[in-house]
């Protein structure tokens, strides 16, 4: 996948990611906010006249304030028009809020955030105003833990998970493993789901296409569906829904009011996969 190295290469006013060794976005920075290094990868927090502040892990852009809607709403809202009453969640992942932010929108009883990394959180509470709240929310706790470690001890069970990492090749790697959603699968509930990011269906398509070999015998319905994401590698992301008993396109309630991006129309026609994608998945 891609690297940061290239970017002590480019001019100190803007930051690069690379896509392949020879493409790429860049962005003109109009302010460095901060940079910093934890036990777990470098962090940069920077701000762009355009898109506003962004995000990036190890180099990588995570979130940035002008297109974060894309990426969040897509990630949340399909299993929740579709479950029928979820009330114990779990976001995996998701350090900048944005997951949350989203989850935060339904009458949920319960939700964690576990995230591996305690100066993501902090980092992310001071530059992106949606963070705090959503950890204020009586309703969220907060557990600074790795995802894999954390579903391995727990004795609670979840209606919807959501697994909001980054990817492939940092801390997160354990979390893109069959392993992980073998164990994953023994903490739902009946009639449970599990969404995750699964990268550029462009750039990353090998290891969607290693992903869903290892799924398929893990979950009766593995539904691949896409969205733009204006800053991913591609301008377009993957995601993964998974449930033994929900189908993604059996409708169960409208989403709420105020998105920006998701309805239901949207949402069916997410799941309209390419023909170099349309073998993914249970189909259905
Ligand atoms: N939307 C972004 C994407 O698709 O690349 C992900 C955003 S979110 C900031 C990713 C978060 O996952 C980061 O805060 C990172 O620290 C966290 N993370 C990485 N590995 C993890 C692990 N093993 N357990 C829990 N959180 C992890």
């Amino acid at each position: 996948m891609t690297t940061d190295k290239n970017n002590q290469e480019a001019d100190a006013s803007e930051e690069r990611e690379y896509h392949s060794a020879s493409s790429g976005i860049f962005f003109k920075l109009k302010r460095v906010l901060y940079r910093g290094k934890s036990p777990y990868q470098k962090i940069e927090i920077i701000e762009n006249e355009y898109f506003g502040r962004i995000l990036l892990l190890d180099g990588l852009v995570q979130t940035t304030e002008r297109d974060e809607f894309f990426y969040h709403e897509m990630l949340v809202h399909p299993a929740f028009v579709t479950h029928p009453a979820p009330q114990d969640l779990l976001v995996i992942g998701g350090g900048d809020g944005g997951v949350l932010k989203e989850v935060l929108r339904y009458p949920i009883k319960h939700t964690y955030l576990v995230e591996i990394d305690r100066q993501v959180i902090k980092v992310c509470q001071e530059y992106f105003p949606w963070l705090s709240p959503s950890l204020k929310d009586k309703r969220t706790e907060l557990v600074i833990a790795d995802g894999r470690e954390f579903i391995e001890k727990t004795e609670r069970t979840f209606d919807i998970v959501f697994v909001d990492s980054s990817d492939p090749g940092g801390p997160s790697t354990s979390l893109h493993e069959r392993d992980f959603y073998k164990k994953l699968k023994k903490c739902l509930n009946f009639g449970g789901v599990v969404v995750s990011q699964v990268g550029s269906p462009f750039y990353h398509l090998e290891s969607i296409k290693k992903k869903n070999a290892f799924l398929k015998r893990l979950f009766r319905n593995v539904c691949f569906y896409m969205s733009p994401v204006p800053t991913y590698p591609g301008g377009s992301w993957c995601f993964v829904f998974l449930s033994d008993e929900i189908q993604p396109l059996k409708i169960k309630r409208d989403p709420p009011r105020g998105l920006e991006y998701f309805n239901l129309d949207i949402h069916r026609a997410a799941f309209s996969l390419p023909n170099f994608l349309k073998h993914l998945g249970s189909g259905f």
